[in-house]
This record gives structure tokens, sequence and C-alpha cells, in this order.
């Protein structure tokens, strides 16, 4: 193997039965990875005692091993509160650490990285194009972004100083540490996806139950970053009333009612065949998280439904007009308030000033 950075958040395994085993911390799903083998993800590597981020190339040309990159709306992540209207370089790795059996992204999500035909981008490249484009932001998406822990804390410390903002496309499977350093590098957003109970992700997902990404999304809320769950309805796996009453239930628990929620239509792809989500699903579940008491759910991959809209909760006018992944018009006041009943939209469209 090529030079590579070390890895953060690893720890040798004092009584491991094979000497130079080590304990990775960077997801929750703590693997133990003997020398000379990689981790569930596929991204990280020991070699003699040592952890590797394979994803990172480092000696005289460092950089991030990127398999995608173009310039797309936030809206399409989804963010529909985080700067609407504006778009962000996107750009994603190699590799998953789960293996949902309808992934839209397999080509990327069941691969490993790998010099030969993945582009390597220093962070400063990748900043200095996000400027070029015009983008008002960078994303890390497409596959988990949480595998490019190393390079991503680069690229944000030099994001902010650009004033560009950045965020995460996430399946929530990282660690409290993890979470912590992005946000102390830069992290501003994070979009969580939520698919389901622990059965969903021990018969569909091959993880480690539903647990760890609830942690995640507390976890999101204790550090302040702007968050939006993302909830993909799979019929004859996730989409029953009783599966929508248990997750709407421990959502407003765990993440609260402002907290915007994308129930998301699920179409084939990555093998599963199961048939597209009905609409009328969709709508039954968006009825159920209002009625519980979510002030912004939406509807996800229904283009032109006005599920995609933000109206206001509390007079129900209508504010930002979406189709698709585009803003067709916004009728917020300067602050985020209504312009009918004043109600302030919690919206993020300016980064808060920086402490002393
Ligand atoms: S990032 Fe997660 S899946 Fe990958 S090696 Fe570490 S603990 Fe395992």
């Amino acid at each position: 193997m090529s030079e590579r950075q070390e890895a953060r958040l690893y720890k040798p395994l004092e009584d491991a039965s094979i000497e130079g085993s080590v304990r990775c911390g960077l997801c929750t799903r703590g693997c133990v990875v003997a020398p000379g083998h990689a981790g569930f993800c596929g991204t990280r590597r020991n070699r003699d005692g040592v952890l590797l981020a394979v994803n990172y190339a480092a000696g005289a040309r460092p950089g991030g091993l990127l398999a995608a990159l173009e310039s797309r709306p936030i809206e399409i992540k989804p963010f529909f509160h985080f700067y609407p209207g504006t778009t962000a370089l996107t750009y994603a790795g190699r590799g998953c650490n789960l293996r949902c059996a309808w992934c839209q992204n397999a080509h990327l999500s069941r691969t490993t990285p790998n010099p030969a035909r993945d582009a390597c981008w220093s962070p400063e490249e990748l900043v200095a194009l996000a400027l070029t484009w015009g983008d008002a932001g960078l994303s890390c998406s497409f596959s988990e972004p949480t595998l490019l822990h190393e390079f991503n804390r680069d690229v944000f410390r030099l994001a902010r100083a650009a004033g560009l903002y950045t965020c995460y496309v996430s399946n929530g499977l990282i660690s409290f540490k993890a979470l912590r350093e992005l946000a102390s590098a830069g992290l501003d957003a994070v979009k969580i996806d939520v698919k389901g109970d622990d059965d969903v992700y021990y018969q569909y997902c091959q993880g480690p139950g539903a647990g760890p990404v609830w942690s995640a999304i507390r976890a999101a809320r204790d550090l302040d970053l702007h968050l939006e769950i993302v909830y993909l309805m799979v019929p004859g796996v996730n989409d029953s009333e009783a599966d929508m009453f248990r997750f709407i239930g421990r959502y407003m628990v765990e993440a609260g009612p402002d907290v915007p929620l994308h129930l998301t239509r699920y179409h084939p792809a990555g093998g599963f065949s199961a048939s597209a989500t009905p609409i009328a699903t969709l709508e039954r579940a968006w009825q159920m998280a209002r009625a519980a008491g979510v002030r912004y759910p939406y509807l996800g991959n229904v283009a032109g439904h006005p599920g995609e809209n933000t109206t206001c909760p509390t007079c129900g006018k209508l504010l930002i007009e979406r189709h698709g992944d585009r803003v067709q018009a916004i009728h917020l006041t300067a602050d985020n308030g209504c312009p009918d009943c004043g109600e302030v939209i919690p919206i993020v469209n300016q980064r808060p000033a920086e402490d002393e």
C-alpha cells in the first residue's frame, strides 16, 4: 500500500489475542482490526499495529481519494432549512459502514478506495474549486462521509476560513468523539437517515441497531449543529402505521418538533425489488407526523407535490415553494418570519458570529 495518513480515533487492544490489533472508534461499529486487515468499511487498514486511513494519501501528493465531485443544490441532500436556494460542492469517497439492501449509491458504498481509479484532491484544491464554481459551501455526500474523517477535518477548517458552509449527509453511524472533532473543525450541518427500528438495521443493513443513530441525533443537537432527518419509507420494511407511530414518537423525544423531517419515497435500487412507495402511504405518514407535533414534515422524491413546500406551522401560509431540488419562491421576511403572523421559522442562512 502506498503512503497513507494515520487514522484518528483508534486504540491498541492491550489484551488482544493477536498482537498489534486495534479498535477503531470512528464509528459506532467499533471494529477490532488485526494487522494486515481492514475494518468493515474497508477504509481503515491495520499496518503493523498502526491504523491507516486508506482514503487519505500522505507523502509528496497528500489528498483525499474522491470518486464523485459535482456542484449540487442543497435541497437535494435534502436540507430545506439550511441556506435554501444555494449549491454545495459535493464530494464522495468510497466505502460504507452499513450495507443497505436498497442503496442507491452501491457503486460507491460497496467499493473501497483505490488510487488507480479515484482522483486525489488536496483540501486546498477542493476549497478553491468551490470558490471558483461559486458554490456557497461543501457537502460530503453520496457514500458515508464519516469514513473521510481525517480529510474532512482539514477541508472544513479551510472552508470555514474561506466563508463557505459545510455539511454531512450521513447514516448516523458516527461516534460522539468524531462528531465533536468535526464540529470543532467547522462542520455546520448534518442530515441523518433513520432506517427504521432495530430489526430493519439487523435484517436489511448489516447494522448494529437503531440506538447508535438516535445517539448521533442527540449528539448533533448537543453540539448545536443544524440537523435534518430523512426517513426513507420502504414498502413492507418500515412503512406500516405501527412503524410510523413508533418512529414519530421517538423522533419527538430525540429530535424534537422543530427539526425538519423528510419522509422520502423509495424507488427500487441496489438490487432490492420492492415497488416504489405509494404516494398515499407518504401522505398518511405526513399527516401522522403533523398530528404528533412535528412542525416541519416534508415529502421527498415526489417532485411537484405540495408536501415539498414550507408552510407556516401557526397560520398555514405558504413560505417556501419548491419543485424537486429547486426553490421557486421564498416569501419569508428578512429575519425568516412569516409575513402574515410573524412566526419565526428556524432556517439557517448565515453563520453565527465566531466567539471572541
Ligand atoms: S470506521 Fe467504523 S466500520 Fe470502519 S473500521 Fe472504523 S469502526 Fe469499523
